[in-house]
């Protein structure tokens, strides 16, 4: 069956003792059993919970994977990942990366003697030369954020997979619908289901979808032993969320790419960044291996910061807010932001200067969201 359907009807059967059509909200932390140890599969919520399974089971469906975690937190769902390593094991990770995940190595999982190494994404043989005799996992994350590159999944899964190591992609930007890794031959998928998945900007939430089952149930064997996992309620609204989620990819897609051509001929726009603007750089790899090219662009302004608080002041639709994925369209100024504990000269290096503004496309009405931006600028 096709996308759309799985979303609404894998691992959400009509509940069989009532009839209910929606899975119940399992709001319960323990279950009854008939004798020592014979019970109907579920003991305690935190090993399992009928609401989590059901999540768990239609997330892996939507990445064509065999099995499916749900975490509390998309840096939960990253940790579990990074627990399949040992002490002296070493990452190769882009450079252009989630700042959670480049905290979570460098101030936690470093004091436990894990390493990395950031490859410069731009250039194509970065990963294969930043490897080293104890590396043993390489994490991609594309689009990256907040640059919006495109790194190839396939060659990056040969290189891995020539050399015995495992390749995880983090696939929050792009959402099962436009992009799906394991197809490509990574061996790990995990998401922030905090963005397009659960897509309404109201809860937290993680998953590690994969189709190895030695290394499910180490993961799984992680996620219980170290507990963190949804509650049902989240479960549930991550749940309600990823049944529209193809509807709502392909409006905040036609929104985004309808906006990137707007500022792409703009007077006040020095440079536009979107992978589905065929004048990117990346607009042939996305091609490859995405369906669509997913609703986060990013652009300069001319003018500096000054410019940029001016614009901002302006807008009445675009909240100013961290985070991405939602109904609603937000706008962010990474220089201020989500890289502002970075020094000036390494973010400007790495691209994000002093005018350069992030954008979540929500799903209003596209005219709507371009006259916002265009009687905003006409004040910059
Ligand atoms: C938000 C985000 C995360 C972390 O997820 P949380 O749900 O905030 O813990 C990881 N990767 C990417 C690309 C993200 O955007």
């Amino acid at each position: 069956m096709k996308f759309e359907t799985r979303a609404i009807h894998d691992g959400q059967k009509p509940d069989a003792q009532t009839g209910s059509v929606i899975v119940p909200v399992y709001q319960t932390s323990t279950y009854q059993q008939e004798a020592v140890g014979k019970h109907k599969g579920y003991e305690y919520s935190r090993t399992g919970n009928p609401t989590r399974t059901a999540l768990e089971t239609a997330l892996a469906s939507l990445e064509e994977g065999r099995f499916g975690l749900a975490f509390a937190t998309g840096v939960a769902a990253t940790a579990a990942v990074f627990s399949l390593l040992e002490e002296g094991d070493h990452i190769v990770a882009g450079d252009d990366l989630y700042g959670g995940t480049y905290r979570l190595i460098e101030k936690v999982f470093r004091r436990w003697g894990i390493t990395a190494t950031y490859a410069d994404v731009d250039r194509p043989d970065s990963f294969a030369r930043s490897i080293r005799k104890n590396t043993k996992l390489i994490w991609l994350e594309t689009p990256t954020n907040p640059l919006l590159k495109i790194i190839d999944i396939k060659k990056a899964a040969k290189v891995a997979h020539t050399k015995g190591i495992l390749l995880a992609v983090d696939n929050t930007f792009a959402s099962p619908y436009f992009q799906k890794p394991l197809l490509f031959g990574a061996d790990i998928v995990v998401h922030s289901t905090t963005k397009y998945i659960a897509g309404h900007s109201d809860i937290v939430g993680g998953a590690v979808v994969l189709n190895d089952e030695a290394m499910y149930q180490r993961i799984k064997y992680y996620q219980n032993a170290a507990g963190g996992v949804p509650g049902p309620w989240d479960s549930w609204l991550v749940l309600r969320g990823l049944k529209t989620l193809a509807v709502r990819m392909r409006q905040h897609q036609e929104n985004a790419l309808y906006l990137a051509r707007y500022l792409a001929q703009h007077p006040k726009v020095e440079r536009i960044y979107y992978p589905g603007l065929p004048s990117s750089k990346n607009y042939a790899v996305a091609k490859k291996q995405m369906e669509g090219f997913s609703g986060m662009l990013s652009f300069e302004l001319k003018g500096g910061r000054p410019a940029v608080d001016t614009f901002f002041s302006h807008l009445k639709l675009f909240a100013l807010a961290e985070s991405l994925g939602g109904v609603e369209s937000l706008i962010s100024y990474p220089a201020g932001m989500t890289h502002s504990s970075m020094p000036r000269e390494e973010r400007l290096k790495r691209g994000i200067t002093d005018n350069f503004i992030r954008v979540s496309v929500g799903i209003e009405n596209k005219i709507d969201l371009k006259k916002d931006i265009a009687k905003a600028l006409t004040f910059v």
